[in-house]
């Protein structure tokens, strides 16, 4: 098929809820994608920061053949290799001790956040409340909606689960005012992602931290977008030194295969008990080996090692550019998850369109923030590329 009969199709048959650019992808390979009509792009965006190897990395592409031709699924009724393996990899290289998968950061927030709810009831303390950040993400499904502090997703779906409150980020005494006997949880991305990639300071965690001890809360964190490598860690948290009881991931987890989790430490997790909570799908053999390798990646092969070290690259270009065109408010973030804020009435689409045409991939986030997610196996090189297609477009803005 060609873009316009991929396109045609869609718009016939598929449910009108993104807001897409006219091309089908077809095919990738590390930081390229192709289109239908056989045109390639740089892809700064990596499916959304799910493809932190860059596109069909041989590692996952060579784990999912072999697993899917020994067992694709076997129900959570039995014992399953490779997602046992797959959590001793997470547990052992993190803050937690148990996980609990499923397929997708919605739902990896669902189970946090029922956790910590179970977590409270089983103790017979009465506490229902959970603290989220204004202009933070969480998901789609009702629970992660209501802890998304974003009135634009939340518009339409009323009534809200109830029992969210939020607070603005990087805002401790805030939080401080906002917490009560009746806060089971507070739920943070350590670096706001869709909210137009908010960096706290460093001290902010810590101080979270502080006020959910003090009050007797939980401390999740959604790593969702930047865990799994993204800020040059392989967990986010770990710039801050801070640990949470709870976290939950899921984009970047298996390389490219739907796959979302949440972990917790032994203490917070005992509070599930068989029956408790399921998944069909969560952890099966195919997602599960496929995160095995994509995190064997991750550690063993330096990619950690380039996000930092591109990551810094690429912040510094941005910067000149900052110096060089005036309507660029500021750039910010960490490792590979990048944001330039553009002055009031700059349109951040039509930069994003025009890039398209010239065969780059970027979004932006908050209707004013360009967002860079490469693969963290980016090169200097394909940085440059990126740099002098960006540089060509931002030249003719006005
Ligand atoms: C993308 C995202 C989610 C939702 O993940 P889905 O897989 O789309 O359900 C949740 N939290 C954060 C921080 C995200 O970036």
């Amino acid at each position: 098929m060609t873009n316009r009969e991929v396109i045609a199709l869609t718009e016939k048959h598929v449910a009108n809820t993104y807001g897409r650019f006219p091309v089908a992808i077809v095919r990738g390979q590390g930081r390229r994608v192709w289109d239908a009509d056989g045109r390639a792009y740089l892809d700064f965006t990596s499916g959304l920061a799910v493809c932190n190897l860059g596109h069909c990395h041989p590692n996952v592409v060579a784990a999912i053949k072999a697993q899917a031709e020994k067992l694709i699924h076997i129900s959570n009724l039995y014992h399953i290799e490779t997602q046992s393996e797959l959590a001793r990899l997470l547990t052992e290289n993190s803050f937690a001790d148990k996980a609990f998968f499923c397929n997708s950061g919605a739902e990896a927030n669902e189970a946090a956040i029922k956790l910590a709810r179970k977590y409270f009831s089983n103790k017979g303390e009465g506490r229902f409340q959970v603290i989220t950040m204004e202009k933070s993400f969480h998901g789609r499904t009702l629970a992660a909606l209501a802890a998304t502090g974003q009135k634009k997703f939340q518009a339409g779906f009323e009534p809200l689960l109830e029992k969210f409150t939020y607070v603005p980020f990087n805002d401790v005494p805030a939080l401080k005012a906002a917490v009560n006997g009746q806060t089971a949880a507070v739920m943070i991305e350590p670096i706001q992602g869709e909210g137009g990639v908010n960096v706290p300071s460093d001290e902010y965690l810590k101080g979270v931290k502080e006020v959910c001890k003090k009050a007797g809360a939980l401390l999740i964190y959604d790593e969702v977008q930047v865990g799994m490598g993204r800020t040059g860690t392989l967990f986010a948290y770990e710039n801050y030194n801070v640990a949470p009881d709870i976290m939950t991931l899921a984009k970047g987890l298996a390389g490219g295969v739907a796959i979302g989790a949440m972990l917790a430490t032994d203490e917070v997790a005992a509070a599930f008990t068989p029956g408790s909570h399921a998944s069909t799908f969560g952890g099966n053999p195919l997602a599960t080996a496929a995160g095995i390798a994509a995190i064997k990646t991750m550690l063993g092969e330096n990619v950690l090692d380039n996000c930092r070290k591109s990551g810094g690259y690429l912040f510094r270009k941005l910067e000149e550019l900052k110096s060089k065109y005036h309507f660029i408010k500021e750039v910010r973030g960490k490792g590979l998850i990048i944001g330039m804020e553009l002055a009031e009435g700059i349109k951040g689409g039509d930069i994003v369109k025009e890039c398209l045409g010239k065969g780059l991939l970027i979004n932006c986030v908050g209707d004013k923030t360009l967002r860079f997610i490469p693969a963290l196996t980016v090169t200097t090189e394909e940085i440059d590329e990126m740099l002098g297609t960006l540089e060509g477009v931002l030249a003719g803005v006005k």
